[in-house]
């Protein structure tokens, strides 16, 4: 496996001893967290993350998390240097011209070109930090292979886990299959798909609990495990959206 994969395995084994029903997720969020505060703490940003910035912006989901971050300063200045950048392309031939009425909108060139929408799928479809997203979690997911691969107690210890969500085992599998070879890919699968099954036997009775806890025969009752059974079984099925945010500390 490449060296610099290797970097990472102490956040991996930090997130596999919280014991939440996804340590990728937990690590998604710390990252993503981690961006955020990046991307407006904008004098410590690199030259070329700056012009990836610009040339990409955020989508909405991103743009929420900055603006709920109350740097407004931060988050203009970066829409400012993007907005121009936007501008630019737009005004540059051959992508789009200026309509004859000279209106200021803007209409494409050419109708029947099967790609007229082209430059603007480009412009409105970009995230420079769900990029930067995607590149930290393909890390931390090789990361775990190779922990898997060297570290037997890796091994045990993820094996007695609740392991990771659905979306997250799709990613490992078809990760594995490309990275893992042999017996340790096979047996590496049979774990992550013995962990979903368990992990969905116990949300579905601690799922039901938290339904039947509405009844008001057993609202004395205990709701054991229950309380967040409705958030964990998203998480496992989804992947983390909804409870509390795994990427905050207590
Ligand atoms: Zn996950
Ligand atoms: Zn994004």
């Amino acid at each position: 496996m490449a060296p610099r994969y290797h970097i990472d395995t102490i956040p991996v084994w930090d997130a596999l001893h919280k014991q939440e029903e996804c340590l990728l997720c937990i690590l998604r969020r710390q990252t993503e967290h981690l961006l955020a505060d990046r991307y407006l703490g904008g004098s410590v940003m690199e030259p070329s993350t700056r012009i990836r910035v610009n040339e990409k912006g955020f989508c909405q989901a991103h743009h929420k998390m900055l603006f709920q971050r109350q740097n407004k300063l931060g988050h203009a200045l970066l829409m400012l240097s993007h907005l121009k950048e936007v501008r630019r392309k737009l005004d540059s031939k051959p992508l789009v011209q200026k309509n004859k009425q000279g209106s200021g909108f803007f209409s494409f060139k050419s109708k029947s070109s099967a790609n007229k929408n082209f430059a603007l799928d480009i412009l409105t479809s970009g995230c420079v930090l769900c990029d930067g997203l995607e590149e930290n979690i393909n890390r931390y997911a090789y990361t775990i292979l190779h922990l898997w691969k060297t570290d037997k107690a890796f091994q045990k210890e993820f094996s007695a886990s609740k392991g990771v969500c659905l979306p997250d085992a799709n990613l490992l599998i078809q990760m594995s299959e490309k990275h893992l070879t042999g017996q340790d890919g096979s047996h590496f699968r049979d774990t992550l798909v013995n962990l979903l099954a368990e992990s969905f036997s116990r949300l579905e009775e601690e799922l039901e609990w938290f339904t039947l806890k509405f009844d008001y025969r057993n609202s004395d009752k205990s709701w054991g495990t229950s309380k967040d059974a409705l958030e964990r079984s998203i998480t496992k099925l989804r992947g983390w959206s909804v409870g509390k945010d795994p990427g905050k500390e207590d």
